[in-house]
């Protein structure tokens, strides 16, 4: 077999992931590749492998906030996300609060029917 070549990513040509690099630590003596894993790894390297410097094409942050809270997905932002990893940073930053927002919604219904029995 030859040497596998990889994009800059660590995608090797067949399309599966390759081994992230040790020092992000989430795979560090697991043998067993679970799904928390590879989404820490996911998260990790969408927050902090894609600096964008200049900020180049970054959406308003109004838009991102748009994005967290869309039932349908704006696929050029989508993108964006994928290659910027600031704007990556602070759309989760609002889909976190949307997620809260759920919870504190949900307890209150439960606080409710708790109270109705
Ligand atoms: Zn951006």
């Amino acid at each position: 077999m030859g040497s596998a070549r990889k994009d800059k990513n660590g995608v090797g040509e067949t399309g599966k992931l390759a081994a992230p690099p040790r020092e992000y630590g989430t795979y560090d003596g697991c043998e067993d590749r679970t799904r928390d894993a590879f989404w820490a790894y996911l998260k990790h390297t969408l927050s902090h492998d894609h600096p964008n410097p200049e900020r180049i094409g970054c959406p308003r942050h109004e838009t991102l906030k748009r994005h967290a809270r869309a039932s349908r997905v704006d696929g050029r932002i989508n993108k964006h996300l994928f290659q910027c990893s600031p704007c990556y940073r602070i759309y989760r930053g609002f889909a976190r609060e949307r997620m809260l927002e759920f919870l504190a919604r949900d307890s209150v219904k439960e606080g409710a029917k708790a109270n109705v029995e």
